[in-house]
């Protein structure tokens, strides 16, 4: 039941037609960790520079995330700005000043080497590479973020850890770019041949496919009168989904689906305000009312 997580950990500015916020917590691992801890401990490995503050810390206390994989380095924290507009699908990335990530040397505590279920965010390949290759035994579950700067600058590399990757979670552009093939499903029959046993690709307000050798799930958006900001949506889908995961006994067709569902779910609380400030506030009885109105959303007769 241990979950662990490598990431970013990041300041961001965010600018969409509802609002405009100068600095608020971010990153893949933050996001995605207060979204798994809803249903599982997680352990997060990641940097921050001196500029974290306590009240920036504070954010994962009172929660199942044990932060000692959070390193303290001397500089200035990852800092990330993007710009939505409507299209909560199309975003413009303003600046990402790696800062104290740019000289990041992953390092597992010595709790966190036995991690049975493990999710490398959107890194590069190579330090997803040296996390898995601090884990004692090989995990249960080992799935993987990655992004088009990737694809395109480290291809060896990324391929070596999809070598050893079982779920791959990344959107419909980077899933044509890695394959090479437009068609999604064309796309992950070529991406299995790589490693991958599962894709699962995000689609932002379209909501996600699972495709793997049964077949094809499709799982919704949750219908939301304003996206008030999309930033942190696939990582909080991600953490829903490994958290539900991590939280289960099997991995059989049904729990994985549910699982799906959870990410989704977990995906629509994070957009719902600025930032973190939705996702921390949700209660395990929201997400299942949320969970519930699934079942209604998706249910017909033929
Ligand atoms: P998402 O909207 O789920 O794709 O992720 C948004 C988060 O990813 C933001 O909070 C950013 O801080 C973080 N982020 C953006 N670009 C990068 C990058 N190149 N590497 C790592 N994290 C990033």
């Amino acid at each position: 039941m241990s979950l662990l997580v490598v990431g970013s950990v990041a300041f961001d500015a965010l600018e969409t037609p509802y609002g405009k916020i100068e600095r608020t917590l971010g990153g893949a691992a933050t996001y995605f960790s207060i979204a798994a801890s809803s249903f599982t401990h997680v352990n997060l490995v990641g940097v921050v520079g001196d500029d974290f503050t306590e009240q920036d810390r504070a954010v994962f206390k009172g929660r199942r995330i044990d932060i000692s994989g959070l390193e303290r380095a001397e500089g200035k924290t990852f800092f990330w700005s993007g710009r939505y507009g409507l299209d909560p699908n199309e975003r413009v990335t303003l600046v990402t000043d790696l800062n104290v990530f740019a000289t990041f040397r992953p390092k597992l505590p010595e709790s966190f080497r036995n991690s049975r279920h493990v999710f490398l965010a959107n890194i590069d390949p190579t330090l997803q590479r040296s996390v898995l290759e601090q884990i004692k035994t090989r995990p249960k579950l080992v799935a993987l973020d990655t992004m088009n700067y990737w694809i395109e600058g480290a291809p060896k590399e990324l391929r070596a850890i999809l070598k050893a990757t079982d779920i791959l979670m990344i959107n419909d552009a980077e899933t044509r770019m890695l394959s090479s093939e437009h068609n999604l499903l064309r796309a992950a029959r070529h991406i299995f041949s790589m490693g991958p046993r599962t894709l699962i690709i995000k689609r932002g307000e379209h909501g996600a496919l699972m495709v793997d050798s049964r077949g094809v799930f499709a799982v919704p958006a949750f219908p939301l009168e304003q996206v008030f900001d999309p930033t942190g949506a696939g990582d909080s889908f991600a953490g829903g989904f490994m958290g539900y995961l991590a939280s289960s006994k099997s991995m059989s067709d049904a729990v994985l689906r549910r699982a799906m569902v959870y990410g989704s779910v977990m995906g629509s609380f994070a957009v719902e305000q600025f930032g973190l400030e939705r996702l921390r506030k949700v209660t395990r009885r929201e997400i299942n009312a949320r969970a519930r109105h699934f079942v209604k959303l998706t249910q017909f007769r033929l």
